[in-house]
C-alpha cells in the first residue's frame, strides 16, 4: 500500500484531521450487519422434557415439528436436549433456540 492520499494541499500541522464522514459511515454499517444479521432467539413450547433439535426443526416426544421460518443455513447436526428437572426450559447449543415446557 502507498501513503494515504491527502486531498487538501495545505495539511494542518496537527494531523488529527481524518475524513470523519467516511469513517463514521463505515462503522455504522458494520454495527448494523453484526447486530441485525442474526434472528432473535426463538422460544418453542414443547410437551416433553426430552427433545431434539436439528436447526430446521425439532422433535417433541414422538412428533417432529418443522420450523418453516428457519432458513436451511441454520440447520445443524441433530442434538438431543433434556430440560433439567425444576427448570422451565433448555437452550439448543447449536442454534440458541429455547425449548420451554408448555404448561
Ligand atoms: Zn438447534
Amino acid at each position: 500500500m502507498s501513503t494515504m492520499p491527502m486531498p487538501n494541499a495545505t495539511a494542518p500541522a496537527g494531523g488529527t484531521h481524518e475524513q470523519p464522514a467516511a469513517d463514521q459511515n463505515a462503522k455504522t454499517v458494520t454495527k448494523q450487519l453484526a447486530r441485525g444479521d442474526l434472528p432473535p432467539p426463538e422460544t418453542v413450547d414443547v410437551m416433553h422434557d426430552h427433545i431434539y433439535c436439528d436447526g430446521a426443526g425439532f422433535g417433541d416426544g414422538e412428533v417432529y415439528h418443522t420450523c418453516a421460518n428457519i432458513p436451511a443455513a441454520l440447520g445443524h447436526p441433530r442434538v438431543f436436549l433434556t430440560i433439567p428437572p425444576g427448570q422451565a426450559f433448555v437452550d439448543c447449543t447449536y442454534c440458541d433456540r429455547r425449548f420451554a415446557m408448555a404448561g
